[in-house]
C-alpha cells in the first residue's frame, strides 16, 4: 500500500485546452522527472495522441475524449512516461528501434527507476522514495506498477505522413534520446511535437543523454537536423510550448556542449 502520506488524488489527470484544436493532457502528481504531456489533436476526420503518460491510472476511465475519434496514436519513444498508457489505446505507432512490445521494466520507485532506466545525472540522488505524490484511486499500490507493452504495434519511419483529414503530420526519426526517438513536423504551421528530443530547461538543466540508449553524435545530428527546418512552435514531451527563438538557443547550447567535449577528450 502506498504510504498514508500519499492522499488519493481528486483528479489524477489535468487537461488544458491550448488552442481550438489542442490540448494537453498532464500528470501533476507524477514527479517533474516523469511528468509528461499527452497531446491531443484534433483532426477533420480523426484525431492524433502524442505520447500515453505513465501509466498509473485509466486514461479511457478519465479522459474518455482522447478515445472518440478513433485517434492515431504516436508514442515518441517507449520510456515509462510516454508509453506507459498505451496498453489502452486499439493500436500504437512506435519506431521499430524502441522495441515498444518489449518494453523495459518500469517502476515508480525512486531508486530503482535509476537502475532501470541506467540514468547517470546528479540530482537523481534527490529523488523521493515514490515518483508520485499521490495515490490515483483508493487501493491504489505502486509496487504493482508496470510498463506493459501496446495491443498492436505499428512501425514508423522517417518520412511517413500521419493524416488526420485537414492535418498532416510528418515523422521525424531523430534519434540521440533513445535510438527510436521520432517527432511529428507540420509543415503547414511549423508546429512540432518533439517527445524528448527536445524541451525547455530550466538553468542547470541538460537534455537528457546520460541514460541507456542514448547517443551523443546521434543527438547532435538530430537536432542540427531541428535547427535547419521551419518549425514555429514546440509541444514538448516536458513543459511548456516554446518557440522558434528558444528552440534555437536549446540546440547551440546541447550541440556547443557536447562538441566541446569530444574535443577535449
Ligand atoms: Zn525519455
Amino acid at each position: 500500500m502506498i504510504a498514508p502520506r500519499h492522499p488519493v488524488a481528486d483528479r489524477w489527470f489535468q487537461v488544458t485546452r491550448v488552442d481550438d484544436d489542442l490540448t494537453v493532457v498532464t500528470e501533476p502528481h507524477v514527479h517533474p522527472f516523469l511528468r509528461a504531456n499527452i497531446w491531443h489533436l484534433r483532426g477533420s476526420r480523426r484525431d492524433l495522441v502524442v505520447d500515453a503518460g505513465l501509466g498509473v491510472h485509466s486514461l479511457r476511465q478519465d479522459v474518455p475524449q482522447l478515445f472518440d475519434r478513433d485517434p492515431a496514436l504516436v508514442v515518441t519513444h517507449a520510456h515509462l512516461d510516454h508509453m506507459g498508457g498505451a496498453h489502452e489505446f486499439d493500436h500504437c505507432h512506435a519506431h521499430p528501434a524502441e522495441a515498444p512490445h518489449t518494453p523495459a521494466p518500469g517502476t515508480l520507485h525512486g531508486g530503482r527507476l535509476v537502475d532501470a532506466l541506467g540514468l547517470r545525472v546528479a540530482y537523481a540522488a534527490d529523488f523521493p522514495e515514490f515518483m508520485v505524490d499521490a495515490a490515483p484511486a483508493p487501493g491504489f499500490d505502486p509496487d504493482a506498477y508496470e510498463l506493459r507493452p501496446p495491443k498492436r504495434w505499428l512501425p514508423l519511419a522517417d518520412g511517413d505522413v500521419i493524416d488526420l483529414g485537414d492535418r498532416r503530420l510528418t515523422v521525424l526519426h531523430l534519434p540521440g534520446h533513445s535510438p527510436g526517438s521520432v517527432a511529428l513536423f507540420e509543415p503547414e504551421t511549423g508546429a512540432l511535437f518533439s517527445g524528448d528530443v527536445v524541451y525547455d530547461l530550466q538553468e542547470g538543466e541538460e537534455l537528457l543523454d546520460a541514460i541507456d540508449g542514448a547517443n551523443v553524435p546521434d543527438y547532435v545530428d538530430s537536432l542540427n537536423r531541428l535547427a535547419d527546418l521551419p518549425v514555429t512552435v514546440v509541444h514538448p514531451g516536458h513543459g511548456e510550448p516554446f518557440g522558434r527563438p528558444r528552440l534555437l538557443e536549446l540546440i547551440r547550447a546541447y550541440v556547443g556542449s557536447r562538441t566541446a567535449r569530444s574535443r577535449t577528450s
